[in-house]
């Protein structure tokens, strides 16, 4: 059997960076920057009050209160600005330009907050709530670096040095196929033998909250040229593709029949429980990564964390590797399959204890639903005592 790192390891050899596209800012967020983003001019680009209130020479109010004209006002936005002589005061809104003559800004709070005149009543030294030019960002200054993740600041900071396009490596588009001939779409009546489809949801919402554009094509039943043909329709989209069930020992599994033929897609099982039977390779001409994932919805899941994810974040352009982990102490003794590597369900605390939750079975959904969490037992350890630390793996 293969061992989870190698077949990782595999997965990462094959799957490329996406190539950067200029895109509009609208469509930037959760994209990766590819380019270094420089600010054409000071930020801010001129000086500017800090507060409302009055702009003013300091040594005019070195001694208070002091009562003084006001000649004018400024609001965010003017540009006809009428200088400051000694013993004048400009009423001056917050973002204003400060004029010139002005050394300091008194705060209205400090004033009686007169239009015609005002009587200062607290003294403000040179520079007082004036914001420099430059003081966040000088001329020609890199603020952001290619690799950074654009979030909502990031997206701020590239609208405030003006720009209106960014280049950057745009959110992997992922096709999820679930495949399986008793599958129903929720919400529609149960025949016999039937089962509502929950895996295309799961690994839908699993690929979104990995900062990918997830969509969920319609289901396929057992018949391997049903499948192609949807993989067909589903690949002009796809900057790769994860399939659900089909890829085990038994008889109609049309994943594994319909791409083992091909001869780019492997068929193997990976040392780890829940999750062994997988599918990884590429299909068309575009070499499209295709995950086969089995069927079972716990095993589905842990695959996805395990071998899709850190793909995905590779398609970003984003450092990657298994998923992290961290150190808790197990409540109740654990056992483990020998040579496998395990990923049991579990409840992180915040005291650092995460207890197994009541039902490992890869069938069960409603226990994995119940779990924050996945601790990792190693391939060479079939017993776990109560109290061990152990590795989990936040979900
Ligand atoms: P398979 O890998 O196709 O052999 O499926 C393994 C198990 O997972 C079977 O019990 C299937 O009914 C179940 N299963 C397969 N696909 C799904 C799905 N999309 N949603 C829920 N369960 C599924
Ligand atoms: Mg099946």
């Amino acid at each position: 059997m293969k061992s989870v790192d190698a077949h990782l390891a595999d997965i990462l050899a094959t799957v490329r960076p996406l190539a950067p596209l200029e895109l509009e800012l609208e469509r930037a967020l959760g994209t990766t920057l590819a380019e270094e983003v420089t600010s054409p001019l000071p930020l801010p680009p001129f000086d500017n009050s800090a507060m409302d209130g009055y702009a003013v020479r300091a040594a005019d109010i070195a001694e208070v209160p002091v009562t003084l004209p006001v000649i004018d006002d400024v609001a965010a936005g003017s540009d006809e600005l009428r200088a400051v002589g000694p013993g004048h005061a400009v009423r001056i809104m917050t973002g204003a330009p400060v004029p010139a003559g002005a050394d300091t800004v008194v705060p209205v709070e400090w004033t009686n907050g007169g239009t015609a005149s005002v009587t200062i009543e607290c003294t403000a030294g040179p520079g007082n709530a004036i914001r420099r030019a430059g003081e966040d960002v000088q001329a020609g200054e890199t603020v952001l670096k290619p690799g950074t993740v654009i979030g909502p600041a990031q997206l701020g900071i590239i609208a405030g040095v003006g720009r209106r396009r960014v280049w950057a490596r745009p959110r992997p588009r992922v096709v999820v196929l679930a495949t399986g001939a008793e599958l129903v779409e929720p919400g529609l009546p149960l025949g016999p033998g039937q089962i509502w489809d929950s895996n295309s949801f799961t690994l839908t919402a699993a690929v979104r909250q990995a900062g990918a554009e997830g969509f969920r094509a319609d289901t396929v039943g057992d018949d391997p040229a049903a499948f192609l043909d949807q993989l067909d329709a589903q690949l002009v989209r796809a900057d790769a593709v994860i399939t659900s069930g089909g890829v085990s020992m038994g008889a109609y599994e049309p994943v594994k029949e319909a791409l083992a033929p091909l001869g780019t897609v492997r068929f193997e099982k990976v040392a780890m429980q829940p999750g062994m039977p997988q599918g990884f390779g590429v299909v068309g001409e575009d070499q499209v990564p295709i995950f086969a994932l089995p069927g079972n919805p716990v095993s589905s899941y842990v695959s996805f964390m395990l071998f899709v994810r850190p793909a995905l974040r590779r398609m970003c352009g984003l450092p990657t590797g298994l998923p992290e982990t961290e150190t808790a102490h197990v409540v109740g003794a654990l056992r483990s399959p020998e040579g496998k590597r395990s990923f049991v369900r579990g409840v992180l605390s915040s005291d650092g204890t995460v207890s197994p939750v009541r039902g490992q079975g890869s069938h069960q959904l409603a226990a994995l639903a119940s779990a924050n969490a996945l601790i990792v037992v190693a391939e060479d350890v079939t017993e776990v005592p109560s109290g061990a630390a152990v590795e989990v793996i936040r979900l």
